[in-house]
């Protein structure tokens, strides 16, 4: 009843392509999501190889393209069976962070850690590559995975001891060692592992590319091909992998993009 009320004062005051509770925010720069109506005649979109999330609100359906962290600035098309999709990526100021990390394995890795790095990489690039077609029409909703402030985090531009990196793909909920780890959203558990870099780790597959990843846990108290609902108990939030303290680090990813966790949550 709530969500009705909440839904048709929404639609008098927005775009209609917001109005609704389950779409992500639209976001058009890069690591943000771009929310696309588009006409009954699309059926399918790609960008590059990857196919784009279609999620159907009602009478209308809408792309949900992830924008990736590496976009250039201006008009980014993509392709779909009908005509191609523009759409304009804004500038947008990311943070810069600059870490002192004392284990210097995690700074300079050795190379049987480089070796192991790059197998693991490989298989987190394949899960992230990976489409399944999805068991519901319309996009499920997300809520928070852990208790905890949101630290501004994602997209961060970081220097460990001096050295740039890659920019951070996720978001950091910093919380106490134990603390429970649920699932934003429904979906099936398609890896979990501990990792040289992310620590214990589970990844779970929403459908059509939507993919969840959280990391350093202490615990992991799923196994993969598990079928999860949204709030069940996915691990204990930890330390493990390079962490330089106690957090959750919850990553999201859209077609191959890893884009900004907190344009899932309301
Ligand atoms: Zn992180």
């Amino acid at each position: 009843m709530l969500l009705k009320k909440i839904y048709f004062s929404a639609v008098c005051l927005l775009p209609i392509h917001i109005a609704f509770a389950q779409l992500p925010q639209d976001s058009r720069r890069a690591g943000g999501i771009a929310v696309i109506p588009i006409t009954a005649e699309v059926t399918q979109i790609f960008y590059e190889q990857s196919p784009v999330l279609i999620s159907q609100e009602g009478v209308q359906r809408y792309a949900v393209f992830g924008i990736p962290m590496s976009a250039p600035l201006g008009t980014l098309t993509l392709k779909t069976n009908h005509k191609p999709i523009e759409i304009e990526v804004k500038p947008y100021q990311y943070a810069e962070q600059h870490l002192s990390v004392k284990n210097q394995d995690y700074v300079n890795p050795k190379q049987e850690q480089l070796d192991r790095y790059a197998v693991e990489a490989k298989e987190q690039n394949d899960i992230y590559r990976s489409f399944s077609q999805s068991t519901w029409t319309q996009l499920p909703s997300f809520i928070r995975p852990t208790a905890g402030k949101f630290s501004n985090s994602f997209g961060r531009k970081r220097f460990f001891n001096q050295e740039e990196r890659a920019p951070h793909s996720g978001l950091d909920i910093p919380a106490p060692i134990g603390q429970k780890v649920i699932a934003p959203a429904d979906g099936i558990i398609i890896q979990t592992g501990n990792y040289f870099f992310n620590g214990n780790t589970v990844l779970i597959d929403h459908g059509q590319g939507l993919i969840s990843m959280f990391c350093h846990l202490s615990k992991i108290e799923v196994t993969k091909g598990q079928h999860i609902t949204q709030g069940e108990l996915l691990g204990l939030v930890g330390n493990t992998g390079r962490a330089t303290g106690a957090h959750l680090h919850w990553g999201m990813s859209l077609n191959n993009a890893r884009v900004d966790p907190q344009l899932f949550i309301k």
